[in-house]
């Protein structure tokens, strides 16, 4: 099972990257990894987005 997050779909108005992971934990992982090298997000402005906003991440992550 393959779990997938689109950066458009999670709020960005330009960036269409997706991110992948084989759990959800790895998907956040590599959604960190994107958000700090992409979009200038920091370590701790990443920690802060994501607990703010997890359950709206959570519902947008597909499985295929
Ligand atoms: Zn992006």
């Amino acid at each position: 099972m393959t779990l997938s997050l689109n950066c458009k779909e999670a709020g960005d108005p330009v960036c269409t990257h997706t991110m992948y992971g084989n759990t959800e934990e790895e998907l956040l992982a590599n959604a960190k990894k994107h958000g700090i090298e992409v979009h200038g997000y920091t370590e701790e402005t990443w920690n802060e987005e994501v607990s703010k906003n997890l359950d709206h991440f959570r519902k947008l992550i597909k499985t295929s």
